[in-house]
C-alpha cells in the first residue's frame, strides 16, 4: 500500500512538476514580456479630430471617397467619459489623452485637487525630443492647451497665454496672437503684456504671415500665428495646415533624439456645434489631407508611429435614408448642438502600431505612449470614481 502511495505521489510529483514548466512556459510568453519585443518609436505624431466620430467618417467617406485615416492598418474604439461627466468636454478629453488622467470638464492637464499632471510632450521634452503642437483654433484652445500648460479653467485664455510662454514647446503653430500681444500692437490683452516679445526673447522666432510658414523649419522654436485668432475655416484656409504641418516634420526630424507632434483638427468639431454638415465635410477631408501627409512622413521615416483619435462627437449625428425609401439618399440628422458620450474611433500606424487595437479608454493612449517610451503609469482602481458615483445615485 505504501510503495503504492508513494509511486502514485511521485508520479503526482512528476505532473505537478511538467505542469509548472508548462505554466512558466507560457508565462515567458505573456505579453508583459513580449512588451520588451516591442518596436519603439523615435517619433509620434498624434492626431485629434475635435468632435469626430464614425458618422462624421461615414458621411465624408460616402460624399468624398476613401479617406486616408481608415486605411491605417490598426483600429481601436475609445470610451470619451471624463471624471465627472457622462458627457465630456474637450478640457477633460484632451488631458485625458494628454496625461492617461481622467479629470473634470473644464479643466486643463490638472486634477480637481490642483496637482499637475505631466503631459506626454513634456515627457518627450524630459526626453530630449522636440515638441510641436498645431491647431486649426487658437493655440490657447483646450485640446493644444492640455498638452503644454495646466489650468483649472479652460476659458481663461489669457492666463493660458501666458502659461504658453514658460512651456518650452518647441514650435506652437496655428492661430491666437490675440491672446499674446496687448491692445496696443493689435491684440487683445488689457494687461498691456507682449508675450511674443518675451518668447522671442527665449529663442522663439515668430511668424505671422502665410507667406512664411515654410521658413518654419528653419528654426529650433518657433512660434507661427497665422491668424489672430482662429485659422480660417476650410477651405477658405486653403493647404495650411499641410504647409504648416510638413515644414514643422522638416525640422522635428532633424532632432536625433525624435520627437512628438500633435496636431489638431479643431473646428470638425465647431461644425458640429453648428449642425453644419457641409462645413464639417470640409473639416474632414482638410484633417484627413493632413494625416496623408503625415503617414507619407512616416513610410519613408520608418520611425514613426502616427495615432489617429478624438476627443468626443459633436451633434450626435446620425445618416438615416432619405425620405423617399428606395432613393440611394442620406439625411445629416443632428439630435444636439452640444457634445455626445458616443465612443470615437481610433487609428494608428508604425511601431507598435498594434497596441491599440481593441476597445479601450481616452486614458489609455497616453498610457501607451508613456509606456513605449519607458514611463509605466498605473490604471487606477476606477477610471472616473465620480462618475460611478453619480451613476449609483
Ligand atoms: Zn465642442
Amino acid at each position: 500500500m505504501r510503495t503504492k502511495i508513494s509511486k502514485e505521489s511521485s508520479l503526482n510529483t512528476h505532473i505537478v512538476s511538467i505542469l509548472f514548466l508548462i505554466f512558466f512556459l507560457l508565462l515567458s510568453i505573456s505579453p508583459e514580456k513580449k512588451n520588451n519585443q516591442l518596436a519603439i518609436p523615435k517619433n509620434v505624431i498624434l492626431l485629434i479630430g475635435d468632435g469626430m466620430s464614425y458618422s462624421q467618417i461615414t458621411a465624408t467617406e460616402y460624399f468624398h471617397g476613401s479617406l486616408n485615416m481608415t486605411s491605417m492598418p490598426y483600429h481601436g474604439t475609445i470610451s470619451t467619459h471624463s471624471l465627472n461627466r457622462r458627457v465630456t468636454d474637450s478640457a477633460a478629453a484632451a488631458t485625458a489623452i494628454a496625461t492617461s488622467h481622467k479629470t473634470r470638464n473644464g479643466m486643463v492637464a490638472i486634477l480637481p485637487d490642483g496637482t499637475h499632471l505631466q503631459t506626454i510632450a513634456q515627457y518627450a521634452l524630459e526626453m530630449g525630443k522636440s515638441t510641436a503642437l498645431l491647431a486649426s483654433s487658437h493655440i490657447t484652445h483646450a485640446t493644444p492647451a492640455a498638452f503644454a500648460v495646466h489650468h483649472k479653467k479652460r476659458g481663461e485664455y489669457f492666463n493660458i497665454a501666458e502659461l504658453f510662454v514658460n512651456s518650452d514647446i518647441n514650435m506652437i503653430l496655428g492661430a491666437g496672437s490675440d491672446y499674446f500681444l496687448p491692445e496696443s500692437d493689435g491684440g487683445k490683452r488689457k494687461d498691456g503684456k507682449n508675450l511674443i516679445t518675451e518668447m522671442k526673447e527665449q529663442g522663439y522666432f515668430y511668424i505671422n504671415i502665410d507667406k512664411n510658414i515654410e521658413q518654419i523649419s528653419e528654426h529650433e522654436k518657433v512660434i507661427a500665428f497665422i491668424e489672430p485668432m482662429n485659422l480660417k475655416p476650410y477651405p477658405e484656409r486653403a493647404d495650411q495646415m499641410i504647409r504648416l504641418t510638413n515644414s514643422a516634420l522638416l525640422r522635428l526630424s532633424q532632432n536625433p533624439e525624435g520627437f512628438f507632434f500633435m496636431i489638431e483638427g479643431s473646428q470638425i468639431d465647431w461644425a458640429g456645434h453648428d449642425r453644419n454638415a457641409d462645413w464639417m465635410i470640409q473639416e474632414m477631408i482638410d484633417f484627413d489631407n493632413v494625416i496623408g501627409s503625415v503617414l507619407e512622413f512616416a513610410e519613408k521615416d520608418g520611425n514613426t508611429l502616427v495615432v489617429v483619435t478624438s476627443d468626443h462627437e459633436t451633434g450626435g449625428l446620425t445618416l438615416p435614408a432619405g425620405r423617399f425609401g428606395n432613393s440611394d439618399e442620406f439625411r445629416y440628422k443632428f439630435s444636439t448642438r452640444r457634445h455626445t458620450a458616443q465612443q470615437v474611433p481610433l487609428f494608428s500606424y508604425g511601431p507598435s502600431a498594434e497596441l491599440f487595437t481593441g476597445s479601450f479608454d481616452n486614458t489609455d493612449i497616453a498610457r501607451k505612449l508613456f509606456s513605449l517610451w519607458g514611463k509605466q503609469i498605473e490604471e487606477p482602481d476606477s477610471i472616473g470614481m465620480e462618475l460611478h458615483q453619480s451613476i449609483k445615485k
